[in-house]
């Protein structure tokens, strides 16, 4: 589990020594790349004085920006509920981006790193922050590289009065994505979920209001305030507002991460972004949102995908960070599911009965070659009923998915 955290003060970072960027980070807007792209203009603008707060929040509410972590909670509600509690305020970013099959976070911090700290930055001057905390998965090496230059190229040659930026590396535990994990991470901690009320934005980093975020969700924000939040809220499909970055994997031609409207259907996803489907292979089921988020079969490729609409079709689905993993006739569901409870087993912190017995319960009666289906489904239901967080009640959703569209894998 988390036992360990890094601050720009104490880690001598390949950027500091000289190291030149890796080869898959070639290509990085880089600080002065980003100034000249009228980069940082809108922070200065908010910083002194030429934007109103209220309006930057209303901005965010009519765009229809949502949490882009997972939740999916509107961020200008959040921003707005944040100034109604007492300073001093904080702001967290999680980068922690450790849900299977997804990869967005990282795209955008290796191509694209000053748009997120800009976003972050205004959000700090809405909430009125003294210190903001980057928390970043400690797999991505290359990514720690560039963020490191990035925060210390704006440090060099600020735009107008910054705050206290702090850079916290995770230690590879999955958990530490959950906002409650991280703070308690961050603090320097075992990372372990908070019992929940009182919610972060209440009591959050060393028991202040924190306004915590996802890095995709601040990487929007320039773009909102710049273009307004029609320009956002426009770009939906099938009745849904806004675009989402699938990062797409598995069976098809082009896997990556594929920016589209939000509401587009996986077989419109498949279809116009990824190249249709990989020779040879037809499409059997996907995961929706990673790990957690189920797995439907191809029958349900035509469902919007965003977030709330997949719920309506089965609440054991949801889109969550938008993770799709594409499977394909080649592949099995039963097996994919045992995967996804062996991780789930394996991350579980181990804190409430439900998830730390439950799953690793469930991985030894999905590892047989008869499922005990009603026992499978007891089981899932104390999960979901009775754990503290997220990890526990998803857990549950691959192996109940797997039961319900895939019986004949069960045959
Ligand atoms: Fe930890 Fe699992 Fe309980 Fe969450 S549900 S607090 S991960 S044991």
């Amino acid at each position: 589990n988390q036992i360990g955290h890094a601050t720009k003060d104490n880690v001598k970072t390949a950027v500091d020594a000289g190291a030149i960027m890796p080869p898959e980070v070639d290509g990085v807007i880089h600080y002065d790349g980003y100034r000249a792209d009228g980069g940082y203009q809108t922070l200065a603008a908010c910083v002194n004085g030429e934007r109103d707060v209220e309006e930057v929040v209303t901005t965010l509410e009519d765009a229809k920006l949502r949490g882009l972590g997972g939740a999916g909670f509107p961020a200008g509600r959040k921003w707005r509920a944040l100034r109604q509690e007492p300073e001093p305020r904080y702001v967290a970013i999680n980068i922690d981006e450790g849900e299977p099959g997804t990869f967005k976070d990282r795209y955008y911090l290796e191509r694209d790193p000053h748009r997120f700290l800009e976003g972050t930055l205004i959000g700090a001057w809405a909430v009125n922050a003294p210190d903001v905390y980057l928390y970043l998965r400690d797999e991505y090496a290359a990514a720690e590289r560039i963020l490191h230059k990035t925060v210390a190229d704006l440090e060099a040659n600020p735009p107008c009065k910054l705050p206290r930026i702090h850079i916290r590396r995770g230690a590879g535990a999955y958990i530490c994505g959950e906002e409650s994990a991280m703070i308690e991470s961050i603090e320097g901690k075992r990372g372990m979920p908070r019992l929940r009320p009182p919610l972060v934005a209440q009591v959050g980093i060393f028991g202040q209001p924190t306004l915590e975020q996802n890095l995709e969700t601040m990487h929007w924000v320039r773009d909102v305030l710049e273009k307004g939040p029609e320009w956002f809220a426009s770009q939906g499909r099938n009745g849904r507002q806004g675009m989402r970055s699938f990062s797409v994997s598995g069976r098809v031609k082009k896997p990556g991460v594929h920016l589209a409207p939000a509401g587009i259907t996986l077989r419109e996803l498949i279809d116009e972004y990824c190249d249709g489907m990989e020779d040879g292979h037809e499409l059997y089921g996907y995961f929706p949102g990673g790990a957690s988020g189920g797995i439907l079969p191809a029958s349900k490729a035509d469902v919007p995908l965003d977030f709330d609409t997949l719920q309506d079709v089965d609440k054991s689905c949801f889109i969550g960070s938008a993770a799709i993993i594409v499977l394909s006739d080649k592949d099995s569901a039963r097996q994919t599911a045992l995967n996804a409870m062996r991780f789930f087993s394996h991350e579980s912190c181990g804190q409430c009965t439900p998830c730390r017995v439950g799953t690793a319960k469930a991985v030894k009666l999905m590892e047989k070659d008869h499922w005990d289906t009603p026992l499978l489904e007891e089981l899932a239901t104390a999960m979901v009923d009775a754990s503290i967080c997220g990890l526990g009640q998803a857990a549950p959703n691959p192996l109940r998915c797997a039961i319900k569209y895939f019986p004949e894998e069960f045959k």
